[in-house]
């Protein structure tokens, strides 16, 4: 099983990561969009690790609905309701636990992917975050029910995500604000997408 330290773990290195490509998520942003991106998620993952690291959650419920909730009420653009969504979600569907199976971590995820959908209509092919974390999730499923361990599985996942945000360049944007752009919007990665590996990049990472 997976413990709380791994996932709180997981949680530090992706604000890290959104941090660290700040300038990138905002550089993608500023082809398509408004060019906050990199500052949504670096803001939001900041505040929310904070909150949690002060409040040191010892179930994953806890520590994931104290995460949405920061990055709701932190952020104001699309990305602070999805991903919050996303982690209101996955705490939800996880429960009050301090462990993890990593099929539990799998089905959590697929209820927070729910969640974006939920709120965001988004659809396979939109161009948004959905296109990174749709296979992700696909990947990692499949990864383990062919038994592969949960460092296996969430590599797969990582590698899947990538795939899927590199896909998102040929994309016309059907969401979000780059669907303003129309045609236009076809030749430029999708930013949320983008952090979205990053995401998924940093769970390997901390599974591993
Ligand atoms: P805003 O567009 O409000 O400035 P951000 O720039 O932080 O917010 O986030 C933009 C990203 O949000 C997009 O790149 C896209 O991946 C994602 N997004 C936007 N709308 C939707 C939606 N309806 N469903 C899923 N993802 C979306
Ligand atoms: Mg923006
Ligand atoms: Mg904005």
């Amino acid at each position: 099983a997976i413990p709380l330290t791994v996932l709180t773990d997981w949680l530090h290195r992706f604000r890290d990561a959104v941090v660290a490509q700040r300038d990138w998520l905002t550089e993608l942003d500023s082809a398509i969009g408004d060019a906050d991106h990199g500052a949504n998620m670096a803001r939001g993952m900041t505040a929310a690790v904070e909150k949690a690291d002060q409040t040191a959650p010892a179930t994953a419920d806890e520590l994931f609905k104290t995460v949405g909730m920061t990055l709701v009420s932190t952020v104001g653009g699309a990305s602070g309701p999805l991903y919050g969504t996303f982690f209101l979600r996955l705490g939800a569907t996880l429960g009050p636990v301090s462990d993890v199976d990593p099929a539990a971590l799998a089905a959590g995820l697929r209820a927070g992917l729910e969640g974006i959908v939920a709120r965001g209509k988004a659809e396979a092919g939109d161009k948004t975050l959905f296109d990174a974390v749709a296979p992700a999730l696909d990947a990692m499923d499949a990864a383990l029910a062919g038994g592969a361990s949960a460092g296996t599985a969430t590599a797969d996942a990582a590698t899947a995500a990538a795939t899927g945000r590199d896909a998102t360049i040929a994309l016309v944007a059907r969401k979000g604000r780059a669907s303003y752009l129309g045609e236009r919007s076809a030749g430029h990665m999708d930013p949320g997408s983008a952090s979205a590996t990053l995401l998924f990049e940093t769970l390997a990472a901390a599974v591993a």
